[in-house]
């Protein structure tokens, strides 16, 4: 179909004078997927957008078929130009604070002052937020020496020394020496600093003393001293009780929050602080659809990409088939 053919509405025209069809609360990897999908369907679509995405502070997207090492900023930049070479899709730099249901389309408030937003159907595309080590200077090696997926990045310590910081008791299943042993396929060289005083049950201590992963508990890390990078990252950490540490990479395993409040707020129903979607991403709540790291424990960028598209293929059949009904 022709640009000239497409449903369109003049971009910044006030977007509170019309009923969108689609709203998408997240401008991240599956939110924009999710856009950019709804725009090729000629569906007016707004995209909310609060800001960064959880991988910002990392240097490269790794795994994202095409463009391997890109980082997640020049990614996001180019999504959010195919995105809005659409002319039915608008993204605006708000955080929505509040949806409800008003049966036949939805109604969202964000921060700023303006009339609320209408529309048809939502996508949840907000992610998760992770919960970063609360240690001094923990941003001089923030996605620069420390991650946090080993899916991602735990080639990163492929034949390196590796200090894992992590909770004796963390909010999602994976215990800290089941998370310290996803790293033995790159490296034997692992030392686990478990950060809360919550001691570690006796199973994975067994599994550690026969893995040779060393565990040191009741004195965390508290501060990055120094980082130097001539060759490869060095880390020299200090803990609670003044001893140094050096490390060539670290990891950290500390949970992060599911940012389900606008889900609960819809009546989502929620699978372990996960909103629930069936196979076609739709959520408990009709016309209501979710998308990318809020719906799974896989949280990968690929994965999220492909949610969003999902979701939107899914939106689209929904309105083409309420649409041949009437
Ligand atoms: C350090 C690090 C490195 C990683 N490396 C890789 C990697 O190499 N490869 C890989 O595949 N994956 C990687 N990941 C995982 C990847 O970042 C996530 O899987 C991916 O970002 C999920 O996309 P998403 O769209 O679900 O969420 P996000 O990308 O986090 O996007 C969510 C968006 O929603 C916005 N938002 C939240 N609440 C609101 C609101 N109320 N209103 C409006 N907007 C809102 C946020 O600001 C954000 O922009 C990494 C993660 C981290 C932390």
């Amino acid at each position: 179909m022709s640009r000239t053919t497409r449903k369109s509405r003049k971009k910044s025209t006030s977007i509170s004078a019309s009923i969108f069809d689609v709203a998408i609360i997240g401008a991240g990897f599956a939110g924009l997927s999710a856009a950019l999908v709804l725009g090729r369907y000629l569906l007016t679509t707004i995209v909310f957008d609060a800001g960064k995405t959880r991988n910002h502070r990392t240097e490269h997207v790794h795994s994202y078929l095409g463009l391997e090492n890109i980082s997640p900023s020049n990614l996001i930049a180019q999504a959010r130009r195919d995105v809005l070479s659409y002319d039915s899709v608008d993204i605006i730099k708000q955080q929505v604070t509040a949806i409800t249901n008003n049966k036949d389309h939805f109604v969202i408030a964000t921060c700023q002052e303006h009339a609320p937003v209408k529309a048809k159907y939502i996508i949840i595309a907000t992610g998760v937020l992770d919960i970063k080590p609360d240690i001094s200077n923990f941003n001089k090696i923030d996605g620069r020496g420390a991650w946090h997926c080993p899916h991602c990045d735990g080639l990163e310590s492929a034949g390196k020394s590796l200090i894992v910081l992590a909770n004796g008791k963390v909010g999602s299943s994976v215990g800290a020496i089941s998370y310290a042993k996803e790293f033995l396929g790159w490296t034997s060289n692992i030392r686990v600093f478990i950060q809360d005083n919550c001691p570690i049950d006796q199973e994975q201590r067994n599994e550690a003393k026969r893995l040779s992963i060393e565990i040191i508990e009741n004195d965390p890390v508290v501060e990055v001293l120094k980082v130097s990078d001539r060759s490869s990252v060095k880390i020299k950490l200090l803990s609670n009780s003044g001893k140094v540490y050096y490390s060539d990479v670290v990891f950290y395993h500390l949970g992060y929050k599911v940012q389900n409040s606008l889900a609960k707020q819809l009546g989502c129903e929620l699978e372990e602080e996960f909103i629930k979607v069936d196979k076609r991403q739709q959520t408990t709540v009709p016309q209501v659809f979710a998308a990318g790291d809020i719906d799974t424990d896989r949280h990968y960028v690929v994965f999220a990409a492909a949610s969003g598209a999902l979701a939107a293929i899914s939106i689209y059949e929904d309105t083409l088939k309420k649409a041949l009904e009437t």
